[in-house]
């Protein structure tokens, strides 16, 4: 099957598609043949060699993919071959034309959800579920601000919080951003970058402030978030890429926290309880992810260039 394969950390090229030998499922273990591949920031810090958690080289990067599955190994029962799924991991990495899934990484998908959409599932959705209810305890009735919600977790914190019965705003930088969030069903979207961005969420929440802020770049946002939470409001940092100065004075005006999430701190307990509600969502429609572009695996370099640049929109997806 071919793959792609990285042998060195570095820069984008170092995505080298290569010949490389078919997954074979083991106890427990399922052959998936992928049809889409979801592509995560979290992978291009991977690919840089720059985050904390590196894997041993050569490696294929990937987790989350939309597909078929092809083979199953002894003990798997909930999954068979021909089944459309969707992925939230996996053992050989997804970025490859079959990924080698444990059975618990592997989710029916409906007929209604495409590959590319399924692709868009597992770090996304699972992480703003797990930002928004698990993390965040969003309840109904509160303002939630999706702050970067023209993406692929900004996008799924917004059709999970109007589930949740929470009213939503959202950021975006660009205004096909926010269309597309407005689009999503956000109550209003505001560009992230404007002057009187403070002021706007005041009025947007009648002076109160919001309950509950996604983060997704708090290195530039998380001090002026304090200034925008109701009492005892919480901010879930999803995303940062550096240091930021806060005021603890503005934390302790409003009894306010500030809560950091890692999707990979969940264990298998919490991970199943998102699976199963993102089940739900997906099989009534109310979830439905949006795919922004879909690129050749063989480009991998390019899908992680954009999936890094400003202004993207929705998610972006490798086909093999
Ligand atoms: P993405 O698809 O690239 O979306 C990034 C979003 O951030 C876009 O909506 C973008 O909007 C917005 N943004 C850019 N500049 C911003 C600013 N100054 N203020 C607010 N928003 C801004 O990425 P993603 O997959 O949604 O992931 C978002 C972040 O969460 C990434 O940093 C990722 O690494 C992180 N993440 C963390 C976890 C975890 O477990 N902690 C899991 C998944 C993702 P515009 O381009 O319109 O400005």
């Amino acid at each position: 099957m071919k793959a792609v394969v990285v042998r060195a950390f570095g820069a984008p090229e170092v995505l080298k598609i290569e010949d490389a030998a078919d997954p074979v499922a083991g106890a427990g273990q399922v052959v998936v043949a992928v049809k889409a591949v979801g592509v995560n920031p979290v992978e291009t810090y991977i690919r840089s060699g720059s985050y904390a958690r590196k894997p041993a080289l050569p490696y294929t990067p990937g987790g989350d993919a939309g597909g078929v599955v092809e083979a199953v190994g002894a003990g798997v029962t909930g999954v068979k071959p021909g089944d459309r799924v969707w992925t939230s991991g996996s053992l050989s990495g997804t970025y490859a034309e079959r990924a080698l899934c444990r059975e618990a990484d592997v989710h029916p998908l409906p007929a209604r959800v495409s590959f590319a959409q399924g692709a868009a599932l597992g770090v996304p959705f699972m992480t703003a579920y797990h930002a928004l209810l698990q993390v965040g305890r969003a309840r109904k009735g509160e303002t939630v601000l999706v702050h970067g919600a023209s993406g692929g977790v900004g996008i799924a914190s917004i059709q999970l919080a109007k589930g949740a019965g929470c009213t939503v705003l959202g950021t975006a930088g660009t205004e096909a951003g926010r269309k597309l969030a407005t689009a999503q069903g956000a109550h209003q979207v505001l560009d992230h970058g404007a002057a009187g961005f403070r002021e706007a969420v005041m009025a947007a929440t009648n002076g109160r402030g919001v309950d509950l802020i996604l983060e997704m770049l708090a290195n530039v946002n998380l001090g002026k978030d304090l200034e925008l939470l109701a009492p005892r409001g919480r901010v879930a940092v999803i995303g940062s890429r550096g240091c930021v100065e806060v005021n603890p004075r503005d934390l302790m005006a409003r009894e306010a926290s500030i809560h950091g999430v890692m999707l990979g701190m969940t264990g298998d307990e919490d991970r199943a309880a998102i699976q199963a509600a993102l089940a739900i969502g997906l099989e009534n429609g109310t979830l439905v992810p949006v795919i922004g572009r879909e690129i050749p695996l063989a480009q991998a370099p390019a899908a992680h260039e954009a999936v890094m640049a400003p202004g993207h929109l929705g998610k972006i997806v490798l086909i093999p």
